[in-house]
């Protein structure tokens, strides 16, 4: 069996029908067992590695995905660009249910640990000032605009711990300050792939709006139904996304500003 990817796509179930050929690897780590068994496949003659980030009966909450053996398991693998699909809620009212948001930036409200892989001895900074591909947000927005679906090019995504949502005022704040969506899932792991010098792409699909948006009186509230009709909806646009992207993701021989994050990060 071939376990080499050069492409990773971190996401929900819906993915696998992506995936030509697909076969299960069982990576272990150094930080244990990733999410789940990973599936090397091919999607337009590339090979590419998914990994179903909650596990795929979606049975890991936010606060408690094993991030780094995620990570690492694909880098293992040869991955060099991964793709994060993954569901957010709305902070502003012209980021409507059903968009799609390439973001660009992340305000981390988690409180977790095992976010970094340099504990020491050698002491390591990486840059955080634009933790997000730039190519492949580039890429993304002109697939998800040559499709002709909307989207936000850039936005600044708000991590909470989770499990539990934001209350009111909470949300009421993240608006305030101009942020633009909310989710559980982004940080670290976006922030672990650019220390393992990953290119990292998230593609958002809005489902919801936030508690605040709401208590402000800015939207109405969606009802459960058309949250899940949205994301139903929007699993067959991100999918059909992916499925264009991929051919047009650089080779891994195509250098990118990804790929010197370590260079001059460490102390001594
Ligand atoms: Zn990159």
């Amino acid at each position: 069996m071939d376990q080499h990817a050069e492409l990773g796509i971190i996401g929900g179930s819906g993915f696998y029908s992506l995936l030509k050929d697909a076969q299960d690897v069982n990576v272990e780590t150094p930080y244990g067992a990733p999410s789940d068994p990973i599936s090397i496949g091919e999607i337009a003659g590339r090979t590419v590695a998914f990994l179903a980030r909650h596990g795929r009966r979606h049975q890991i909450p936010p606060h408690m995905i094993n991030y780094r053996a995620n990570i690492w398991a694909l880098k293992s693998l040869g991955v060099r660009r991964i793709i994060g699909p993954a569901a957010v809620g709305s902070l502003q009212p012209n980021i409507k249910v059903g968009d799609l948001v390439v973001t660009d930036q992340f305000v981390d409200r988690t409180t977790r640990s095992n976010t970094t892989f340099y504990d020491g001895p050698v002491v390591t900074h990486v840059s955080a000032a634009d933790p997000y591909c730039p190519t492949l947000n580039r890429l993304a927005v002109a697939t998800i605009r040559d499709l002709g679906l909307s989207v936000h090019d850039g936005g600044t995504c708000v991590v909470i711990e989770g499990p539990r949502f934001s209350t009111k005022a909470e949300s009421i704040w993240f608006t305030r300050m101009g942020w633009h969506t909310v989710n559980m899932t982004q940080y670290p792991e976006v922030l672990l792939a650019r220390e393992q010098a990953i290119c990292y792409c998230n593609i958002s699909v809005v489902t919801d709006y936030d508690a605040g948006l709401v208590a402000e009186g800015s939207v109405k509230p969606v009802s459960n139904e058309a949250v899940l009709e949205a994301f139903q909806a929007n699993l067959k646009n991100l999918v059909a996304i992916i499925e264009t992207m991929v051919p047009r993701i650089p080779g891994p021989e195509v250098d990118c500003t990804c790929f010197h994050a370590l260079d001059g990060a460490s102390i001594g």
